[in-house]
């Protein structure tokens, strides 16, 4: 089977880029060696992914941050590639939103309603606790070969409500494998495969194991056979950090729901001291499991219930191209003879890279800045401000969840420093951020940052924090700004992907090495390197003027652009993210 090269396909305006034909379909699969990959999965028996967390606005389902994000980018995925697809998640009746006005700041909830969005209902199925039974909504929208399966209720809460060991969360994850594996029994799908996205999801499985066992399948059979088809994706990288569930929860809200007394059993031996955390049952019954960057599966750190320490594949996260980078660049890549249809780098990628000009560059950076411009005009600063970044000043941004490991003060430890860089270069700094409800910790950091920008007139007017961080400004930052400031602390992030989104569309990425970024040598982008904080804070702003620099002079803007895409593209492409899914699976 040949593989499809770019000049086979034209560009057309306004195309979401789907495979046209079962004939192009067939090419793909051909194209990742996996001739047989049609027989196992059809649309009766789809590739079945549960997770908690989805962020697709569009779709009417915010999430909290990568995870999310990773899920929704490979349903995108899915349907670009015309995989048969579910998405098994929750629909949240409520979401939560913050903003401010004088640095003062308001949670607000917004309320959801599925049918807005264009979901329909089915059916209903019920989840039982030990006092009584809940009636779930199931239901569903179709994308393409995908669809979005979801079970909810009134008081389903919105995502992450109570805390992480609480009632209200085990119930939510009893729920959506339970009530979400009746929902696929509903609408007459079987899996093919299930995706766990993290061990929020570990009750489909034992619903699945339940159901062969009750229906007359050997327990150990039955045992081998989930264990074969199912696949735990992990983004955490320390067992010991996870939540805990008793016996007592478990016999309140799980048990009930298990119809054989076997596999009760079985879940019963794996609590130690009354006390159970669902990664030990959720390794035992996948036997495919993945981390989500080279650097995270090789330093996860988990234990089997006898104690030997669990491998990862490593598989990196990728985004959906068409979704987080700006229309005209991937149709310049496209054009060039950079990413083929399926947004796969081409096989000679690397040479066509280094024929991209600055003049390009800016010029697309340009309306990225546009774009930018226009999604800040619905937004506001810590002061209830609008904000304007000039079309020709340079921009630098740190735009994440609030988080400690990721360091978002780090660019203001020395920030006389940072004052006269950003006066120098005629540069702008965007940080935004969102922090966890309930976060005080975290809240008073920021809090912190946002008095020392109030007291300095340099820092007052260069830099804007937004709040309520969401993925349209991750968009419009990725599409708008020169350079992205990424600091985790080594060795705690597990993949990261907006800084994919930077580099993606063309923009300069200052960042440690670490998550996906570290799956590439480190001498492809910006590279902050440093024994302690003190070094790596000293090598951040000597990559700031770098950076500043770069965007001054053409041939250093051509080095690194042509270095970070020559070294990344392949990590990024969400396309081979799901060859490498695929590939695992079958
Ligand atoms: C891309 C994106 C993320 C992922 O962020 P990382 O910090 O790279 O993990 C999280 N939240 C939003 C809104 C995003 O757009």
């Amino acid at each position: 089977m040949k593989i499809i090269r770019h000049k086979d396909f034209r560009v057309e305006e306004n195309t979401y880029h789907r495979l046209d034909s079962i004939e192009d379909v067939e090419e793909f699969y051909g194209a990742i060696k996996r001739e047989t990959l049609t027989h196992k999965l059809s649309s009766e028996r789809p590739f079945c992914y549960w997770t908690l967390e989805v962020y697709d606005k569009e779709n009417g389902i915010r999430g909290g941050g990568g995870l999310g994000v990773l899920a929704a980018d490979t349903r995108r995925v899915a349907e670009q590639l015309q995989v048969p697809f579910v998405m098994i998640t929750p629909f949240y009746p409520w979401e939560s939103h913050q903003k401010m006005q004088n640095m003062e700041q308001t949670d607000y909830h917004v309320e959801k309603n599925y049918a807005d969005f264009g979901f329909n209902l089915v059916d209903t199925v019920s989840i039982k606790t030990s006092t009584t039974a809940v009636e779930l909504a199931v239901v569903e929208k179709q994308l393409g070969t995908t669809r979005f399966l979801c079970v909810t209720e009134p008081n389903f809460g919105e995502l992450y409500s109570g805390e992480s060991g609480s009632d209200h969360r085990l119930y939510q994850e009893v729920a959506l494998g339970f009530g979400g594996y009746q929902a696929l029994k509903l609408v007459g799908l079987k899996p093919a495969v299930i995706q766990l996205n993290e061990v929020a999801t570990f009750f489909a499985a034992i619903a699945r194991l339940d159901e062969l066992v009750s229906s007359g399948m050997d327990f150990y059979e039955a045992v081998v056979y989930t264990r074969k088809h199912t696949l735990y994706t992990n983004h955490t990288l320390v067992q010991a950090a996870e939540a805990m569930f008793t016996f007592r929860q478990f016999e309140q809200y799980v048990f009930p729901n298990v119809k054989s007394s076997a596999v009760r059993r079985w879940l019963a031996e794996k609590f130690t001291d009354g006390r159970i955390k669902l990664s030990t049952p959720t390794i035992e019954i996948a036997e495919l499991r993945s981390g989500v960057s080279k650097l995270h599966a090789r330093v996860a750190n988990y234990r089997d219930i006898n104690g030997n320490r669990v491998k990862f594949k490593a598989i990196t996260n990728g985004i959906h191209v068409d979704t987080w980078v700006l229309p005209e660049i991937v149709e310049y890549y496209e054009k060039n003879g950079i990413l083929d249809k399926f947004s796969l780098p081409t096989e000679d990628y690397q040479e066509k890279v280094e024929k991209v000009s600055a003049e390009d560059i800016r010029y697309l950076k340009n309306l990225g800045r546009v774009k930018l411009n226009e999604i800040l005009q619905d937004r506001t600063d810590q002061y209830g401000n609008p904000v304007h970044i000039p079309e020709d000043a340079l921009l630098f941004d740190f735009k994440r969840r609030f988080v400690d490991y990721k360091r978002p003060w780090l660019p203001f430890t020395d920030y006389e420093r940072l004052a006269d860089i950003l006066e120098k270069n005629d540069a702008y700094y965007i940080l935004a951020g969102r922090v966890h409800l309930g976060d005080a910790t975290m809240f008073g950091e920021l809090m912190k940052l946002l008095k020392l920008i109030d007291g300095h007139p340099v820092l007052k007017k260069r830099v804007s924090y937004l709040p309520d961080y969401d993925e349209e400004l991750g968009y419009g930052l990725s599409l708008g700004s020169n350079v992205a400031i990424n600091t985790p602390i080594v060795g705690l992030e597990a993949c990261g992907t907006s800084w994919m989104k930077d580099i993606a569309n063309m923009g300069l990425l200052i960042s440690t090495h670490d998550g996906g970024v570290a799956d590439m040598p480190a001498d492809n982008y910006l590279n902050i390197d440093g024994r302690d904080e003190a070094e790596e804070v000293a090598a951040l702003y000597e990559q700031m003027d770098v950076a500043a620099q770069a965007w001054r002079n053409d041939f250093d803007l051509e080095y690194w652009v042509h270095k970070e895409l020559a070294a990344y593209l392949p990590v990024i492409s969400g396309a081979r993210m799901m060859k490498d899914y695929l590939t695992y699976l079958f």
